[in-house]
Parts: C-alpha cells; structure tokens; sequence
C-alpha cells in the first residue's frame, strides 16, 4: 500500500482539532469500476472492517444529496453516523460530510488513472467533538489503524480477479460427511467463506431472472440491478412484480428495466414467456432459474402435471431450451438447485410422482437434483458456443418460500438460517464475476464448486442425462401448444 502519497490538498481547510487521514491504494481496475464500486457506501461493510452496517436513506440513484446510515465499530461501542454526498464527479472525484454525535467528518476519495488501473486517494478529516486534546492524541493510533485497515479491505475488494475456483479434497470430504456438511448451508457457513465482494459489472448486459418478487430472486434482482446490468425481472404476480420494480427503482433510480408475467408451473405460461423474450430482447447475456417452490401435498397443474416437477424441473427446461437462439456468445445460464437434492436419486420414469407414498420434499428434491442434471447436460452442448451454464444451491435461506412450505424447519433453524442476501451471492457471483465463465458445468455454493452426489444411488449417469431429456421434451408436449 502507498500512504500519505503526495496528492492535491484536501478541498476544506482543516483546523487545529482535525485529524487527517490520508492512505492510497493501487487498483487494476478501471477508475469507473473503483469509482462505481467505492463511491457507493453501502458497499463499506465489504471493505471497511470498522463499519457494522450501512443503508441508503435517500432513494434513486446515487449523487449530490444521497445519505447514507452507517453503524460504525469504535473499540467496543457502536456509533450512528449519517453521511452525505456533498460532490459527485464519476469517476474522478467524490466527497462526503459525516455526522456523528461525538464526531464530524469530511471524506475524499479521488480516483486517478494510471498505465493500467488507478490509484485510489483516500483523505478524511476527523474531528472529535467535545473532547479534550490529550484524549484527541490518545485515539489518533487507533484511529490511524482502522483508516489502514479500511484501505487494505478496499485494496483486496479492487484486486483483479481470482483464478477459477478449482475442486478441493476437503470441500469433498466436507461434502461427504452429511451433516458436517450441511453447517455450510447455514449463516455460520456463508460468514466464514469470507467472500470478496463483486466489483465485475453487468453495465450492457441483459439479465432475465425468474421468481424475482421474492426471498433470493428479490435480493438478486437488487444487486444484478446496482452491478448495472439490465433486467428482466419474471413473476407470477402484477402486483408484486410492480412492488419489485419500486424497491429497484428507489434503490437505483431508473435504470433500465422490464417485468413479465408468467405461471411457470404451466409449460403452456412459460412457452408464451419465451415467445415474447425472444421478441422482445434483443439478446440475452445471463439467465437466472431461480423460481421454485416445495409443495408439501401432491397437486397437478392445470396441464395435468405434478406441480414441484412442473416448476422445478420442466419449466426451467422449456425455458431455457428455448431461449438458446436468443442467449449471448459469452452468456450464462445460472440453475437454482437446492442442497437437498444430496438426498434423492433421479427417477426419470417417475417424474409426476405417481409410484409410492408421497412426500414434498423428495419431489422437491429429485425435481431439483434432475435441474443438476440438466446443467451438466446444457454444459457440455454449450461449451462450443461460450456459454457457461451452472447450478448452484443458496444453502438454507431465510425466505416467505421456506416460511411457507416448511414452518417447523424455518422456526428451528430461524437463528441458522442465511439472509437472502447471503443466498444470492453466489447468483450474483456467476452472473458477473470474470472468472465464473471459465467454470461450467460445475454445483456451486458460496461460489465453490461442491459435489453433486454423496449418497449412494444418487449419481445420475450419462445415459440417464440423456434420456431425461427425451422425457423431458414428450412431457412438455402435455400443453398442446
Ligand atoms: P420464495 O418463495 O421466497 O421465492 C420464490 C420465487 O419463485 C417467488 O418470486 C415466486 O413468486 C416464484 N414462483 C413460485 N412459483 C411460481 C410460479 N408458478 N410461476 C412463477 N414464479 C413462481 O423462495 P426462495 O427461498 O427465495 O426460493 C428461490 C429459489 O431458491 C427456489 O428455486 C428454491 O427452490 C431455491 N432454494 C431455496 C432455499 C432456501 O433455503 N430458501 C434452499 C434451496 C433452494
């Protein structure tokens, strides 16, 4: 890290009682990106280890006049404080006020272009209030610190990016031992992943994201919304696809953004929907399917066909075989899994559940264990064409879904369970990170590739892949359309 680097002086004359902090760091990423990605402080929890939490109090997107509440560390307190942008100059240039009760702040961050990459100038001056100047003298080391500290979490958030993740023994091991394994689906496993936030933009790129009007698709859409991409957002419900579309808009301002209405427990819903996405997009660069659900008694749809394979399974495949014309050389096709697929094999000759006693959850789960299934099967056909296809399962969720569908699992595990947040951050991962294209074909969580059979039984073959796609295609005949 460079410090104290000879820079322009700081805008506001500082006096005798102000602490200035000043550090730099070398990016190789573009000014925008770090500006983009710094100038936002809702992203400083990522970086910075001193701040607790940080909202956006003003709604659209960012600029003069935006505030921020932030909760901030201080030895063992935790102090409140508002800050607002005070000038906006992307991507040069941004300068914030902080209030707080027992301090004032002016914060700097300049961001210059270098050969290749930026250097990222950081100055703050610090003013504590109603104290005396010994006490001021004390507090400078560690205030020092955890500006050095902050600036080491920016450099590591602005690196270039990883390498592809690559299988590990021990993650295999993990995975093996069931229930060691499944601490992974909790909070507890997403915190200790200690994952780097994504900078990688979506700024051009089309996004259609099914089940995006609640628990992880919701979450998603937000963060897909702030990487820049565009999106279009599918649900069942006007309603609640307008809602979503607010919630974007105050988090981001108007960016550009579509809905589209469709049951995708109907083949028939979800045939139309692609008709019109192949209309009306003119490619598409990621596609997400997130949309699913856990149907604890057995029910058909109105096409005859039992509801968790409709959605889970057949409409993913529906969809998706038929967007291939419209997908991006370079796009992504993202599969929401789940980690209870672990327990079940693919019975592709049972896919309506029609043979023994019925239980949601083993629909649900081979249902999803036949999304992997696919995957690997789409990654093969998809490889000469440069598009990455994954599965990925968001570990154990708090959302209305699993509220819903298993409420004495979700008031046991409530303390356990992930935010929705935590769950899409391996979507938003493959959606954007550079280095997630370079991986298909992979079962991902918090963006490590995991095993896709542990039990015995459970490993569904080649020849199994294949033939699931022709009953596949015959049942998806069942809407006559
Ligand atoms: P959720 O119920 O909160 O959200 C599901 C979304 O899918 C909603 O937007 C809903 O409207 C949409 N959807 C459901 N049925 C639909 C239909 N017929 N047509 C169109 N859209 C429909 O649930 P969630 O937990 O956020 O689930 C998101 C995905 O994550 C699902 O695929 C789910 O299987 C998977 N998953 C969740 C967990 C978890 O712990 N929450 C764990 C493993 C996998």
């Amino acid at each position: 890290m460079r410090r104290g680097s000879g820079c322009a002086p700081h805008p506001e004359n500082r006096g005798p009682d102000v602490i200035r902090l000043q550090e730099s760091i070398d990016s190789p990423r573009s000014p925008q990106d770090c500006f983009r990605f710094a100038a936002d402080f809702r992203n400083l929890p990522d970086w910075d280890p001193t701040t607790v939490r940080a909202r956006k109090l003003t709604p659209g997107a960012l600029g003069v006049g935006s505030e921020f509440d932030l909760l901030v560390a201080f030895g063992p307190q935790r102090l409140p404080l508002r800050y607002r942008v005070v000038e906006f100059q992307p991507p040069h240039r941004v300068l914030l006020h902080g209030e707080g009760e027992r301090l004032q702040l002016v914060d700097e961050i300049r961001f210059e272009p270098l050969a290749s990459g930026t250097r990222v100038i950081y100055t703050s001056d610090l003013t504590l209030k109603s104290v005396g100047r010994l006490t001021e003298q004390a507090l400078k080391p560690a205030v020092s610190l955890n500006s050095r500290r902050a600036m080491a979490g920016l450099r590591r958030a602005l690196a270039a990016a990883e390498a592809a993740p690559a299988p590990s023994a021990w993650r295999n091991l993990l995975d093996r031992a069931v229930l060691p394994g499944a601490a992974q689906f909790t909070a507890y496993g997403y915190r200790s992943a200690h994952l780097r936030p994504v900078v990688d933009r979506l700024d051009g790129k089309t996004v259609v994201l099914t089940g995006a009007t609640s628990g992880i698709g919701h979450a998603a859409a937000l963060w897909l919304a702030r990487l820049g991409a565009r999106l279009v957002l599918v649900g069942r419900d006007a309603g609640k696809l307008a809602d979503t579309k607010a919630d974007i808009v105050a988090d981001c301002g108007n960016i550009d953004l579509a809905v589209q209405r469709a049951d995708l427990s109907l083949i028939g819903e979800t045939r139309a929907l692609a008709r019109r996405l192949l209309q009306t997009e003119a490619r598409i660069d990621v596609l997400v399917n997130n949309a699913g659900a856990l149907f604890p008694r057995r029910e058909l749809s109105g096409e005859g066909l039992e509801r968790s394979f409709a959605l889970n399974l057949l409409s993913p495949y529906v969809l998706t075989e038929a967007l291939l014309p419209g997908l991006a050389p370079g796009g992504r096709i993202i599969n929401v899994s789940s980690g209870g697929m672990y327990l079940q094999p693919l019975l592709v000759d049972d896919l309506n559940y029609t043979q023994g006693r019925y239980s949601g959850s083993r629909a649900y789960a081979r249902a999803k264990r036949g999304l992997v299934a696919l995957s690997l099967d789409w990654a093969e056909r998809l490889r000469p064409r440069g598009i990455a296809v994954h599965a990925m399962h968001p570990g154990w969720v708090d959302t209305p879904g699993v509220a819903a569908a298993l409420p004495a699992f979700h008031r046991a595990m409530r303390p356990f369970l992930r935010t929705p947040e935590y769950g899409a951050d391996t979507i938003v991962w493959l959606a954007a990170a550079a280095e997630a294209a370079a991986c298909s074909g992979n079962f991902w969580l918090d963006r490590q590739p995991h095993l896709t059979d542990i039990l015995p039984g459970t490993t569904v073959h080649r020849k199994t892949r294949l033939r699931l796609r022709q009953v596949l295609e015959d049942a998806a005949k069942s809407d006559n359309s």
